[in-house]
């Protein structure tokens, strides 16, 4: 009898998983771990976007609001407002408007050609006030609003200004991919006509592709852009729209826009 990991003989004991023998000290190389208590996965188990996650380690209450990490009693910490976060997340967790960060993603919209004309007015918010200000069900996680004051007119809206709200103590990546969404929304806003054949979802979906175009230009850890890539699928976009601008630049993804508004 041979070891499946090492390939010597088995000589007295033996792990046998499916069809493959193992040495006892191979196996525990190989062994499917819980990410969070280490041990050797027996039972059934959770595959999360960190790993996979043993039942006794498994509690959705205490898992990171911003990466969704699982957390332990121990390990977890709480934003004033009550959110349950991650030492990780904690690091770079954003507590006010910085004019830096504004300057990031302007940045990023001129080069994409969607620079925002009217005046912006960022707040940062927490949970609650959140909650309080948005009118729409929304279907991902509610981590910004963007309020355009406009007086109807004509074929386009005419944009007064955007009042925008940042919910505090996200991680850098998170409030910057939120920022750019936001802005994104003011920009739809001042261009695209009340009679566009551009969905809410569909705006929704391009708002999230924006935020992860800036960040997979800015941002060297790719983790939260790949967050809101991924969670443009919480919205049911036109076929057309996402067959054709899935993988598309920030600024091929304007063009699109541009053409359709
Ligand atoms: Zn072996
Ligand atoms: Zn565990
Ligand atoms: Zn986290
Ligand atoms: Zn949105």
């Amino acid at each position: 009898m041979k070891c499946g990991y090492c390939f010597n003989p088995i000589i007295l004991y033996y792990v046998k998983v499916g069809e493959n023998y193992y040495h006892q000290e191979c196996y525990e190389k190989i062994a499917l771990r819980c990410s969070i208590c280490k041990e050797i996965i027996n039972g059934s188990y959770y595959e999360t976007k960190h790993g996979h996650v043993c039942e006794k380690c498994y509690d959705p209450k205490i898992c990171c609001f911003s990466c969704g990490r699982q957390l332990q009693q121990n390990t977890m910490l709480r934003l004033g407002d009550c959110r349950v976060i991650c030492a990780n997340c904690n690091l770079t967790t954003v507590y006010q408007i910085e004019n830096e960060h504004l300057d990031i993603i302007k940045k990023f919209f001129a080069l994409f050609g969607c620079s925002v004309k009217r005046g912006l007015f960022i707040q940062i918010v927490d949970y609650p006030q959140l909650c309080k200000l948005s009118t729409q069900k929304v279907r991902g996680t509610r981590l910004g609003i963007c309020k355009t004051i406009f007086c109807k007119g004509g074929n386009f809206k005419t944009v007064t200004k955007h009042d925008i709200f940042i919910l505090y103590g996200l991680p850098l990546g998170q409030y910057l991919g939120t920022l750019a969404h936001e802005m994104f929304h003011a920009w739809l806003n001042e261009n695209v006509r009340y009679n566009s054949r551009i969905s809410d979802d569909d705006m929704e979906w391009l708002c999230e592709s924006i935020a992860s175009e800036v960040l997979r230009n800015y941002i060297t850890d790719q983790f939260w852009c790949n967050y809101f890539r991924e969670s443009r699928e919480n919205y049911q976009a036109t076929t057309s729209l996402k067959n054709r601008l899935e993988f598309s630049h920030g600024s091929q993804i304007v063009s699109y826009v541009k053409m359709l508004a």
